[in-house]
Parts: structure tokens; sequence; C-alpha cells
């Protein structure tokens, strides 16, 4: 399986950053490798001294597609999850200022956090859900998909067109304001509405 993430897709972050906004959505991919196991904790890597925490939405597929019209988009899945899509900072910075891609500060071993799963009828609008995530007991970062400048049905049109949709596959949508360094011993719990998808030390 595969982890398809979508950069810059809310203009928060996007001004945070200070990036450009893009006319298309930014796609990169994590290997199955970078999945941090359950109930493990998250290791600072010792090649970065800048890992921020990205909290998304996450979609899991359950059907293979490929050319998915965003019509008929959610039929390709049920559930709705919600991880962290760990980024070594400093080390994304230098391959960015050097046209570099980004794999080694983005799909390193742990650097992805795929918490539980619901059912997405659990929710009236998928384009209207509340997340956030808390570190240390604070509100760090908060968002809802209404802010999504493409929709999930409108990610998983346009990611179809290059990858086919295998089941299994996470979509990570893509992360609002408020990213931030992680430091040892912090916790990072995060929520879908009220309900705690994942709860991650660090280490
Ligand atoms: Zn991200």
């Amino acid at each position: 399986m595969k982890l398809i993430c979508i950069g810059r897709n809310y203009t928060d972050h996007i001004k945070e950053l200070e990036n450009e906004k893009p006319a298309e959505p930014v796609v990169f991919l994590k290997p199955d490798t970078s999945i941090l196991l359950k109930k493990q904790p998250f290791f600072i890597p010792d090649f970065s001294d800048d890992v921020h925490h990205e909290v998304e939405v996450l979609v899991k597929i359950n059907k293979v597609g490929k050319y998915i019209d965003k019509k008929f988009a959610h039929k390709y899945y049920d559930e709705i999850g919600l991880g962290i899509d760990f980024t070594a900072r400093d080390l994304q910075s230098q391959l960015k200022a050097k046209g570099l891609p980004w794999e080694k500060a983005k799909a390193f071993d742990g650097a992805a956090v795929v918490g539980k799963w619901l059912p997405k009828t659990k929710f009236q609008n998928i384009n209207n859900i509340n997340f956030s995530l808390k570190k240390n007991d604070e509100v760090v970062q908060k968002g809802n998909t209404e802010l999504m400048l493409w929709k999930i049905d409108e990610l998983i049109e346009y990611v179809s067109k290059y990858f086919t949709l295998k089941i299994g596959d996470i979509i990570f949508t893509g992360t609002p304001a408020g990213v931030g360094k992680v430091f040892v011993d912090d916790q990072l719990k995060g929520y879908l509405e009220d309900e705690e998808m994942f709860s991650i030390k660090i280490k």
C-alpha cells in the first residue's frame, strides 16, 4: 500500500510557510515503512533538529480505481481518519532550496501517524469536519475540512489520474496552520470532532 500526501491544501498554512498558492495540488508519496507502528513512540531522527507535526485528515481507499471522476469518488472510501505527517523541516528546507525531492524529510521511518478509523457515515458532511491536535493538552492546530482548497473527492479525482488507487491506500489531505516543532517528552493527541483518534509520545 501507499500513502499519498497532499501539500499546501489550506490557505492559512501556505501563508505560514510563505509558500505560493499552487495552481494544482502538491502531491508526494510516503512508503508503507513510514507508518509509525501502533502504540510506539515517535523517535526524533538524528538527522533533524526541527521535526514538525502536521495534523491531517486521512481517507482510506476501499476499491481499486484509476481516473476516478469526482462525482463517483465517494464510492471509493468508507472510512475517515486522522494522522500526522511528520516533517523534518530543516532538511525539507535544504532540499527545497536545491530543488531536490522531499522524501528524506517526509518519508523516513515513523514519519506517518495513522490513527483509528471512523465510518464516514458518522459524519453528516465530509466537507465539514472539525479536527485538532493537542500538544501537551494545549490545542496547537485546528482545522475544518471545509477550508481545504481541494476537497476530498476532488483530491481523489486528481491523484487517481497519476496513480492507480488500491484497497488500503491512504490519502493525507494536507495540514492547516499551527505546524510546529516537537520535543522529547511531548504528547500529541489528535481529534476528529470530539473523538480522540491517536495519542503519541515523542522520544
Ligand atoms: Zn503534510
